[in-house]
């Protein structure tokens, strides 16, 4: 096994194929249990609110709204500048980056693969994203 950082807590980790080390991906999972629950009551709450209300961190929050399992704000007012494109500094919804970014990082992507790889024999097999499996977009209120 690989021994890789964690994502989240900066840690070496034993590589398991996730970003994030085991203990950071339960937590991960709980914390946005505690704000699924809490937002089912109060339906768009703000980051702040519902960090103080769960006991969740605010880096939590940040870190779920950057792997898409949380949103923020609505089309009118995206996300208020709490959420920013990594590349064009836009400010996004959910994610690392807006959506003409990321168009343009996949057709990069795949052009430098053309380039040097020729037609894979087979199709990929789909990547199994089991801790996503299932779970509903929650929407932060923008400010
Ligand atoms: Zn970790
Ligand atoms: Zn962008």
């Amino acid at each position: 096994m690989e021994v890789k950082q964690c994502d989240f807590c900066r840690m070496p980790y034993q590589g398991t194929g996730n970003k994030i080390c085991g203990d950071c991906l339960l937590k991960l999972d709980e914390d946005f249990i505690e704000i699924r629950e809490y937002l089912w009551e109060h339906d768009r709450a703000g980051i702040d609110e519902v960090s103080e209300a769960t006991g969740v961190s605010r880096k939590s929050i940040m870190y779920l709204l950057k792997e898409e399992r949380l949103t923020v704000g609505d089309e009118s007012e995206p996300g208020s500048g709490i959420l920013t494109c990594e590349s064009c500094k836009r400010p996004i919804r959910t994610g690392r980056m807006c959506a003409g970014c990321k168009n343009e990082v996949m057709s990069a992507m795949q052009e430098s693969i053309g380039a040097v790889v020729s037609k894979p024999k087979r199709r990929p097999e789909p990547v199994e994203e089991e801790s996503f499996k299932g779970v509903a977009k929650l929407q932060l209120k923008g400010r």
